[in-house]
């Protein structure tokens, strides 16, 4: 099978080698797999995570062609999501309601960058789910389900200012359309407003930026200075930092806001596997709005185009098709 290695950065090679063996996981024929922001930060600089030689890639669906008897939800020819990761269920954190926090996680060993996978017995219970309408809006199912999860903590709210047109900007901000919030979001970069603006979203100049009362802003960006924005925020507003930083870096901000205003400051990382299932229902429903975001779609063997995309980008979700539609499997 034809697998994308990653050698190291800016180093891809699509090589040839042994399909998995079916030792007592499920073998999923991978059909597409959207290229994640932990893939695209791998690729440029490398990853602590992600030692060369490795395959990348987590977000995919795919066909059932290997099963073993136990896994019952499950048929031969099934359609499946397949969620990267999944909650133990019974640790503290899980029983606390932070699943996403779990340290007893379960994993795919591999990447998705691959014409198949094999998904390990202990993952494979709870974190496949089989799908009625396969598409590429399925490889939106992760992202999706970080943006539900931060939702069920924080709750929907009636204004919000997204920071960061991006994937993960723009998931908010449909998800959060869909519920009736009133959403505006800030993209400096033309080809992303423009792209939001078609999508009926509201972009804002950076001078309307003097507008107040929101009550919850969600940073979707790395930006240096995220708490400029709480004197735009409604007293007792949460701000939300939702793109990651490095471990050692420091951001400063003015306590009265804390204290005076009860302005809530907190991040959110991952989901649950609820999320995802409820991120797949999502997709199911809204399913027309959501595959506008996945804007390019590239054969696995076109990587270096996809990975150029990547870099230039003026797109959204860009996803790889595993197979050429000659190839037989
Ligand atoms: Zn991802
Ligand atoms: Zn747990």
């Amino acid at each position: 099978m034809k697998a994308l290695f990653y050698l190291g950065p800016k180093k891809l090679e699509l090589r040839d080698i042994e399909e998995p063996k079916n030792e007592d996981g499920v073998v999923i024929k991978v059909l597409e797999t959207g290229i994640c922001g932990t893939d695209i930060k791998t690729f440029l600089r490398g990853h602590h995570l992600f030692k060369p030689p490795t395959i990348l890639g987590h977000e995919c669906y795919g066909i059932v062609v290997e099963k073993p008897a136990f896994v019952e939800h499950l048929e031969v020819g099934d359609y499946v999501a397949v969620a990267p990761y999944g909650e133990c269920g019974v640790c503290e954190k899980c029983r606390k309601g932070l699943p996403e926090l779990c340290k007893n996680k379960t994993y795919l060993p591999s990447g998705c960058f691959a014409q198949y996978i094999t998904v390990p017995a202990n993952h494979s219970l709870r974190g496949l789910f089989k799908i009625e309408k396969p598409g590429k809006q399925v490889v939106l199912a992760e992202p999706l389900a970080c943006v539900i999860g931060t939702v069920r903590k924080f709750g929907v709210p009636e204004r919000v200012l997204i920071v960061g047109g991006g994937v993960m900007g723009t998931l908010f901000a449909i998800y959060l359309s869909v519920r009736g919030t009133s959403v505006r979001i800030l993209e400096p970069f033309e080809w992303r407003a423009s792209f939001l603006k078609d999508m009926g979203l509201d972009v804002m100049e950076p001078d309307a930026l003097k507008e107040k009362g929101y009550d919850m802003v969600v940073i979707a960006a790395t930006i240096d200075e995220p708490f400029q924005y709480m004197d735009l925020m409604q007293d007792g507003g949460s701000l939300l930092l939702f793109g990651g930083y490095p471990k050692d870096k420091r951001l400063t901000l003015n306590p009265f806001h804390l204290h005076y205003r009860e302005i809530v400051v907190s991040g959110s990382f991952g989901y649950s596997l609820p999320d995802f299932a409820e991120a797949l229902e999502e997709l199911g429903i809204e399913n027309e709005l959501y595959s506008k975001l996945v804007t390019h779609s590239y054969s696995v063997s076109e990587y270096d185009k996809a990975f150029e995309k990547v870099m230039d980008k003026e797109c959204m979700k860009i996803s790889l098709r595993m197979w050429e539609n000659d190839e037989k499997a």
